[in-house]
Formats: structure tokens, sequence, C-alpha cells
């Protein structure tokens, strides 16, 4: 009987994080008539400052790129990498390019598709998330905040009950369908077992802020920094959030955290001291905040959409972030569903193959940043010879400008697994000896 009944929504979606407001500004301007169920009370702290370039598509098709410019963030020009001055792995020739200690990428070097300005941003994603999630409540989407999803019932023909808790009251809707953007939490991909954790990625992250540390006066010091540690798989990012304070966040390797004192202070400075010219600067700079962990953070979904489900950002797929991919991922994943998620509520067809485009196109550019990844920890210096040889480096920039939906592999991408598989073939290698222990498979398909 209450199967005839139309449902309350055509859309519910979990979780108003950039995944879940992108994807309920998308349906509301296409008229669907959608909810976002958030969890929290905004603003909230939340890690994942820095952001790349092809986000601002997502800003301009949703008319938020003004909001942008008026919340004031910094402007991120590009990216810059950085290691101890003088490591003997430097300074080796491999085909006429000399290993450089630091190597940085501005994004005005290449054009990119939809992208009319020469920079992204860094973000208090406290202040970005409300701003985002606000933006898809002026667009029309109803937004209930401390509203904590603990149920879910795909047991009804012609829609979805969703049950929630909202301010100590248990409450209950119905949906045509339901979008999860619940992030790291995976609402659905734990509810329906799809969650598989990555056998190689287990990291391990200490961040907070700090004021007033010294980021020089150059044309780049408003770049993000990834400072490499000589700490095997561990590396440092500096990312700006005002004129002032400044984001420092420490990534390791879990089992690294684990073998140590379990201290995280003492982990964290511990691990900065091994590059004196970073802890020194650190030091002179007041720390704003306790550390926050994060941990246990790669996975993958055995499927990412089904019969009246899409899960976008976070909930479907999790990557290191050492090229700042997420919130581009949660808002490139929010557009594709979107296109997929307006067809089927105007067919009012909702079965898994009505976002077969969403996932093909999804998983393409998550395995190609995963690929990417995994060729960084296997040889780092893979890395800085591809981006200081001008041969390759507008294709590399082109990857980190989150240009990697089109393809099913960049050439560049081959060509470093290419180079990976001769360099862990031949032990007289210059870089034989530079193997990381991280050993994924670049060849193999992702889950
Ligand atoms: P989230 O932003 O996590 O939003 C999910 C929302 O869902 C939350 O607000 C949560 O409260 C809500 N929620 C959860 N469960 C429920 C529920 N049951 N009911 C209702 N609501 C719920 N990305 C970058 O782009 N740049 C970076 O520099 C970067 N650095 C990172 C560093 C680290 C150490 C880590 C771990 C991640 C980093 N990321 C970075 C990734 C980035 O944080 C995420 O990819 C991004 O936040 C994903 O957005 P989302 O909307 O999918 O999820």
């Amino acid at each position: 009987m209450v199967d005839f009944v139309a449902p309350d929504y055509d859309v519910a979606i979990i979780g108003g994080g950039p995944g879940g407001s992108a994807t309920a500004s998308y349906l509301s301007r296409a008229g669907i008539k959608c909810i976002v169920l958030e969890k929290e009370k905004f603003p909230r702290p939340h890690v994942g400052e820095s952001l790349v370039p092809s986000t601002t598509v997502v800003f301009r098709e949703l008319g938020f790129l003004h909001k942008m410019e008026e919340a004031g963030f910094v402007h991120k020009h590009g990216a810059a990498w950085t290691t101890e001055t003088s490591p003997s792995a430097y300074g080796v020739t491999f085909e006429g390019v000399a290993q450089a200690s630091a190597v940085d990428l501005r994004f005005a070097e290449r054009e990119q598709a939809g992208v009319f300005q020469e920079y992204t941003y860094h973000v208090d994603r406290a202040k970005f998330d409300k701003l985002l999630l606000e933006h898809a409540e002026e667009l029309g989407a109803t937004v209930v905040q401390e509203a904590a999803v603990n149920h879910i019932d795909f047991d009804h023909a012609r829609y979805v009950e969703v049950g929630y808790k909202h301010q100590g009251t248990d409450r209950k809707l119905t949906a045509r369908m339901v979008v999860d953007a619940s992030g790291r939490r995976t609402f659905l991909g734990r509810r329906l077992g799809l969650k598989v954790n990555d056998p190689v990625f287990d990291q391990y992250a200490l961040h907070t802020w700090f004021e007033g540390l010294d980021r020089g006066s150059s044309d780049k010091s408003e770049f993000i920094y990834i400072h490499f540690l000589p700490v095997t798989n561990t590396w440092v990012w500096q990312i700006p959030i005002t004129e002032t304070v400044t984001s420092i966040g420490v990534v390791t390797q879990k089992a690294n955290f684990a073998k140590a004192s379990g201290d995280r202070d003492a982990f964290f400075w511990e691990n900065l001291k091994t590059r004196p010219d970073l802890y020194e600067n650190l030091r002179k700079a007041k720390q704003l905040r306790p550390l926050t962990a994060e941990g246990d953070y790669s996975y993958g979904m055995k499927q990412i959409c089904g019969d009246r489900y899409v899960l976008v950002g976070d909930a479907a797929r999790f990557v290191d972030p050492i090229f700042s991919s997420g919130v581009s991922i949660a808002l490139s994943s929010a557009r594709l569903a979107s296109l997929d998620i307006v067809k089927a509520v105007e067919q009012n067809r909702f079965d898994r193959s009505c976002f077969r485009d969403f996932e093909t196109t999804m998983r393409r550019g998550c395995a190609n940043w995963y690929n990417f990844i995994s060729m960084y920890y296997r040889l780092n210096v893979l890395f800085t010879y591809f981006v200081a040889n001008p041969k390759y480096r507008l294709d590399v920039l082109r990857l980190l400008q989150g240009d990697v939906y089109d393809e099913e592999e960049p050439p560049v991408l081959s060509k470093m697994r290419e180079l990976v598989t001769q360099v862990e073939g031949n032990p007289n290698h210059v870089w034989h000896n530079l193997l990381g222990s991280l050993t994924a498979d670049a060849a193999k398909p992702t889950f």
C-alpha cells in the first residue's frame, strides 16, 4: 500500500561535505527535489585544505566561483616539492636530466579546458564546506544539519527508506534514490559490504595549524609545499590557510607510527627533526591547535552504484592525499553522478545500469590518480625527474591539475610504469637502490 504513495524526495543525500553539497547543487539546479542530511552542525573542521584547478570547473558551473573570491581564500598558483638539500640520491643524472633537490610547477604553464584562471585555492574547510552547503540550500536543496543517518532500507519497490536521528529524535523519510556522500565514514559501503581496504596504502597523518610560520617572500610562498623527509614513505604538507596561518601535516605509513612510542606530539616533532631546515622554522611559529590524527585511510568499493544508489567522493574511494586530489574527486564525482541522476529521475528508472557512465568515468579517473600515486611511492625520484624533464613536464602538470578522467591511461603514466619496470629489473640502474618499499602493482586494475 505504502509503495503507491509518492516518495518525500527524489534524492536523499547522506553527508553535506563537498561531495554532498555539490551533488545537491547540481540536482537542485536541474529542478530535482533533494535533501541533504548532515550529521554535524557546520562550521566544523575538516582535513583536505589544498585544491587542484579542476575544482574551479565545478565552482564555475554551480555559480559558486564568486563566493570563493568573496570569502578571500588564498590563491594557489602552483605546487612545489623539496627534499634534503644535499642527499646522495640527488645529483644523479639520468637521460641527461640531473636530479634536483627541489622542483615546482605553476598552473599557468598549461591551459586547461573549462578553467579560466591561473590559480585554484587553499581553503579553511570549516568555512568552505559551510559556504558550499549554504549554496546548495540557496539553489533549492533542503538541508538538515545535526541529522545522522543510521538506517537504510532498499526493500521497497519504488523508494528507499532513510532513517536518521535529528537532535535526539528518530525520523524517517522516503526518496526515489540515495546518494552516499558520507566521506570516510562510508555509510553505505559498510552497510552493503562493498568496502575493500587498500592492501598497500595504510597511511597515518598528524596535522595542525601554525601562526606566523615564515613561508618566505618569493612568488611561490603561497604554493602548496610537499617536503619529503628522509624517513621512508614520509612527507610533510605545508598549506597556506590565511596570510599568517599555515597548515602542516606529517604523512607516514601507519607501521612507522606503531613502532614509535605512541606519543603523537613526540612522533610529529621527531619526524620533522629529520629536516632541520623545516624543524627550526616551525619551532619559531606558534602551534594553534592540538594535533589531529587521520588513519586507515585508503580503500575502494566493489561497486560505486547500484539499484537506487550512488556513492560519491570519499564514500566511494579514497586515495593517498599526496597530490591533493580528494576534494577534486568529490566535486567531479558529484558532477558526473548528477548527469546520470537527472536522467534517472526523468525516466523514473533507478537500476544500476542508469549510473554506468558515472561508474566508468569515475573508475577511470581514480585509477589514474591511484597509479600515479603508486608510482610516486615506488620511486620518488621518478616524479622529480618527470617534472624536471621538459619532455614530460606538462603531461605531469595535466595530472596535477586534475585532468584524469578522459583517458584509460595517459601516456605519461605508461612511460612512468615502463621506467619503474626497467629500474626494478636492473640492479645496476642508477635508481635501483632508491626503489621504495611500497610495491603497488600499477599495472593491475584497481578495485
Ligand atoms: P567529507 O568532506 O568527509 O564529508 C562527508 C560529510 O558526511 C561530513 O560532513 C560528515 O559529517 C557527514 N556524515 C558522515 N556520516 C554521516 C551520516 N551517517 N549521516 C549524515 N552525515 C554524515 N583533499 C584535497 O583535495 N586536498 C588535500 O590537501 C587533502 N589532504 C588530505 C589529507 C589527509 C590526511 C586526508 C585523510 C585527506 C585529505 N584530503 C585532501 C581528502 C579530503 O579530505 C576528502 O577527499 C574530501 O573531504 C572528500 O569530501 P566528501 O564530501 O566526499 O567527504
